[in-house]
């Protein structure tokens, strides 16, 4: 690489990642800087699929996007490392297999589990964070049918799913459980009301926050496929196979936990001593990191404050991509010596899949969709990602373009 040009380090290839050095290839000529995009693995994912590759309503592959097959690697080196620390006054990422200097950094890091220091929660319960752990709640939950058929004894609780927190992610899995869990029954020749998947969240009633008609909605319609839900009871240790719920420890046994009771910013901003505002970065308008003119923060690792409710913006895929274009466009205004754009963001609403053909949301100002319309609305938005990323052959290759 050219050391006279200014060297833009990326890391993480999730959606700010991979948007952001998109972007950045359409609007630097290679000659303007050098662009460096790190990850852990050489494939992108779809992290907004990975509920059904957690219950094998999707194959694996089918989540995973190689990244030279999308980002130009005649414009782009890709590193495929993992970052373990960054030292901004050295302008410097250690990485596992050694280190990269940078010129202007963009962190999209992503998030991880937070289990808030809930006994027993990080060592015993699985969680849906990337294409390897939702990998393996499939193949637990399979294996723990195939016990059931080849054990003695009284077993029951091999066949109970506890997915602990009502949050998009935990209805988003049920909701595939609803579909996996009759096609899994018929496999292993169980009677469909031998499993139990039984949702769990502290709030008294899911998707806290949400808007109560689609709520109901999707409450109904999980309940008519067999899923149970407890609210208002909050999940307070996790065992090897029980959760301990409730006021009266009521103790509930399972023989597959999983933890959807909320995310953080991947611990490394924390290590790499930034200043954090519930664990994440709390950028300027321009999604620089305070102090930091060099440095942007994305994704789950940023905290942007939406100045009409006062409250951040949820961390989601939607945002992580808005953040992206801005990101862009003002690493190139920097490197021309221009002024910096504010980020605002646009909400284009909020649609959940419920499994199958079922669905709920709402999308442009609040306008609410159920069931088959909501789902080939929810497809659209995949496919609309996909388009952004690797135009129609992607959509092709990797999209949900039947509607169901
Ligand atoms: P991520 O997408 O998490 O990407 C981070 C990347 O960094 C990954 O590629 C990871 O491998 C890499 N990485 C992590 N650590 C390291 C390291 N140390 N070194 C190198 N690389 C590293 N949002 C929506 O808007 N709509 C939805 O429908 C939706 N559905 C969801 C469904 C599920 C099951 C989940 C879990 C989340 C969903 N979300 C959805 C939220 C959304 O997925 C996240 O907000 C979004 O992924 C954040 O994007 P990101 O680029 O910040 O991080
Ligand atoms: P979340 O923080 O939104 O939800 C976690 C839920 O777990 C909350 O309802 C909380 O009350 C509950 N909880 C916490 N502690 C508990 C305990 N001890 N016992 C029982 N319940 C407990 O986390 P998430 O669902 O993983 O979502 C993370 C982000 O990803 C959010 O911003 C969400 O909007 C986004 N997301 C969006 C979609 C979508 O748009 N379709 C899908 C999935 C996730």
């Amino acid at each position: 690489m050219n050391d006279n040009k200014p060297k833009i380090v990326v890391l993480g290839a999730g959606y700010a990642g991979m948007m952001t050095t998109k972007r950045l290839t359409q609007k630097l000529r290679p000659e303007e800087a050098d662009i460096v995009l790190i990850n852990k693995h050489n494939y992108h994912y779809q992290t907004t699929w990975l509920h059904e590759v957690a219950a094998g309503t999707i194959d694996d592959n089918r989540s995973r996007i190689m990244i030279s097959d999308v980002i130009n690697t005649n414009r782009v080196q890709l590193l495929q490392d993992t970052v373990v620390e960054i030292n901004r006054d050295e302008k410097r990422v250690m990485l596992e297999n050694g280190e990269v200097d940078y010129d202007y950094l963009v962190i999209g890091l992503g998030f991880e589990k937070a289990t808030f220091g809930i006994p027993g929660m990080e060592e015993n319960a699985f969680t849906i964070q990337s294409v390897d752990k939702s990998r393996m709640i499939r193949e637990h939950i399979e294996y723990q049918f195939a016990r059931y058929k080849n054990e003695d004894g009284d077993k029951d609780e091999l066949l109970t799913i506890i997915v602990g927190g009502g949050g998009f992610t935990g209805i988003e899995f049920v909701g595939e459980l609803a579909e996996k869990v009759p096609e899994l029954c018929s496999k292993y020749d169980i009677p469909r009301q031998k499993v139990r998947v039984v949702n769990i969240e502290a709030a008294p009633t899911i998707l806290p926050g949400f808007d109560q008609e689609l709520i109901d909605y999707a409450r109904n319609s999980l309940e008519s496929r067999g899923i149970e839900f407890k609210t208002g009871m909050m999940i307070k240790e996790c065992k090897e196979d029980s959760v301990v719920v409730g006021e009266d420890e009521e103790e509930i046994k399972a023989g597959t936990i999983v933890w959807t009771g909320g995310v953080q910013a991947n611990a490394i901003i924390g290590k790499s001593g930034f200043e954090l505002t519930k664990g994440k970065v709390n950028v300027n308008e321009d999604l620089r990191a305070p102090g930091y003119d060099d440095i942007f923060v994305l994704g789950d690792c940023s905290w942007v404050m939406d100045k009409e409710s006062g409250r951040p913006y949820p961390p989601t895929a939607q945002l992580a991509m808005q953040e992206a274009d801005i990101c862009a466009n003002n690493l190139r205004a920097l490197i021309h010596g221009e002024s910096l754009e504010s980020f605002v963001f646009d909400n284009k609403g909020t649609v959940a899949s419920l499994g199958g053909k079922h669905a709920m949301g709402t999308v442009f100002e609040g306008k609410k969709l159920f069931g088959v319309t909501a789902k080939a609305m929810k497809n659209v938005i995949d496919d609309r990602y996909l388009f952004l990323l690797g135009g129609p052959l992607l959509v092709l290759k990797k999209g949900k373009f039947r509607p169901f």
